[in-house]
């Protein structure tokens, strides 16, 4: 006979990434009392072993670029070694100091913190280990896991996912990196910039395939002019260690056999949604590989358990977690809102960043919407020409007819901060002529949104 008591709340929620803890402090902010499950620290794949640890490297590979450039600025004798050592110090610091923010939000007299792994028992009730809990309202955010390609050799030591490689205390001498989607380039530029030669093999005619094919087609130039070999169209067949203690990376292009050696192999092909430990075949919560079924206010086929984030795999982006999991809150509650979900801005942190929001020029021609291009460049901006970042440009797409502003695509120095504007503009149904006559501060980069839609 079990003699564990089950603790029962209103709202009950596996995982504490950014869309599973944001939307426990916004229940307790609506006074709801809820039971957090988390198996692992807080702050899930994005605090742990996702966005910051990766944009914490970026700013050691930002100055790094900046120091080998500083002699065209006149900046000479630059001596300077990289301790990779300190760089991973740096990581855990800010990593550990952001989870200790998160943790003290999460002492909040409403939410009940369980540390475990959660599996469902029934429709309304989860254990962890042995304890029982039930809620009135789940919501499941368990996020996702890297995957690997099950080609031979994808199990040889130095063969790592994006987690091994935040903490490898070397710098590879040659880094192949096997998919040239958002994860993989950063990773790329990353250690480009630590010094690394970097070849990219990507399986699709492009780079980030479900982008722009304009913006990735200049990024890829973009980050080949830094000596980034990017190949595309290579299918990576197998990996086999070499006598001399190399990784030799086998791939097919154009029916050619090709290979490419190297020291390191990153596999960036993809993450998959966390599904397996919930028990989720007992309850009938209908999933397919790509992650749980939900509809638009985020509820799978049982109606009181909702899924957000990358175990929905919509959008595997923290923020698209986030704001998930407020429509899901609100829907439990019986309140209707304006969020657009379908308006996510998405950012690449290479060196030029990249960035895009809305409709793709793609989709604008596969759904048949008349549309407009507005293109401008930074090497005609006088901010960034300052900066000596010229490199990338402005695309935005609008209605034909209405001028309606219906995507923007960038690269270029802080893409990923500029995309901001155009998500406002964009969610607001602002038009060209909206944007045109916006005042814009002189010099910024910004003005090269203005530059893109000057009257002709
Ligand atoms: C290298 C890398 C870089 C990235 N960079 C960015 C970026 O710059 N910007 C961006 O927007 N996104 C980025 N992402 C994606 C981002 O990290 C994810 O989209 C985001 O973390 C998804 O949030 P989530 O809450 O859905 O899941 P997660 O953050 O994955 O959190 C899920 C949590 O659930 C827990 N869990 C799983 N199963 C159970 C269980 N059975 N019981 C209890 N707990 C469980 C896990 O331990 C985890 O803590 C990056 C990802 C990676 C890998």
């Amino acid at each position: 006979m079990n003699t564990h008591q089950t603790v029962h709340s209103p709202l009950l929620i596996i995982g504490a990434g950014p869309g599973g803890y944001e939307t426990a402090l916004l229940a307790a902010r609506r006074g709801i009392e809820v039971t957090l499950i988390e198996k692992g620290p807080v702050g899930g794949t994005c605090l742990n072993e996702g966005c910051i640890p990766t944009k914490a490297f970026c700013r050691h590979a930002q100055i790094l670029d900046d120091l080998r450039e500083s002699e065209t600025l006149g900046i000479r004798n630059q001596n300077f070694s990289f301790d990779i050592q300190a760089v991973l110090q740096r990581k855990e610091q800010i990593v550990g100091q952001l989870r200790q923010g998160v943790e003290s939000l999460l002492q909040n007299k409403l939410i009940r913190f369980v540390n475990g792994a959660a599996r469902f028992e029934d429709e309304h009730t989860v254990l962890v280990g042995e304890e029982r809990y039930s809620a009135d309202h789940i919501l499941i955010a368990t996020g996702s896991v890297s995957q690997t390609l099950p080609i031979p050799g994808h199990d040889l030591p130095h063969v790592m996912t994006s987690t091994e490689i935040l903490n490898l205390d070397c710098i590879p001498r040659h880094l192949c990196v096997i998919g040239g989607g958002v994860i993989g380039l950063e990773f790329a530029s990353i250690f480009k910039s630590f010094g690394s030669q970097v070849t990219v093999l990507e399986y699709c005619r492009d780079i980030l395939p479900h982008f722009d094919t304009d913006l990735a087609k200049r990024l890829k130039q973009s980050l080949g002019k830094r000596g980034i070999d990017i190949q595309t169209q290579a299918q990576v067949q197998q990996i086999e260690k070499t006598e001399d203690g190399l990784l030799r990376v086998h791939y097919l292009k154009k029916e050619k056999e090709i290979c490419v050696e190297a020291d390191y192999v990153l596999m960036a092909v993809g993450r998959r949604a966390n599904i397996e430990s919930l028990n989720l075949d007992d309850i009938g919560l209908r999933y397919a590989k790509r992650g749980i079924e939900v509809n638009e206010q985020m509820q799978t086929n049982v109606p009181h358990i909702y899924a957000i984030g990358d175990i929905n795999g919509r959008q595997m982006l923290a923020h698209a977690a986030t704001f998930q999991g407020i429509r899901a809150l609100n829907h439990m509650q019986g309140l209707t809102d304006t969020l657009r979900l379908d308006i996510v801005p998405a950012a690449v942190f290479t060196h030029p960043e990249a960035a895009t929001v809305g409709l793709t020029e793609e989709e604008c021609k596969a759904n048949g919407i008349p549309y407009r291009v507005h293109k401008s460049f930074f090497r005609a901006n006088g901010k960034a020409v300052c900066l000596q970042e010229t490199e990338g440009f402005c695309k935005l797409l609008s209605h034909k007819e209405s001028g309606v502003l219906l995507g923007g695509h960038l690269v270029g120095p802080h893409a990923a901060d500029l995309i901001q504007e155009l998500t406002v503009l964009i969610q607001n149904g602002n038009s060209v002529n909206d944007l045109r006559n916006t005042i814009h501060p002189h010099p910024t980069l910004g003005e090269v949104l203005l530059d893109a839609v000057k009257e002709e």
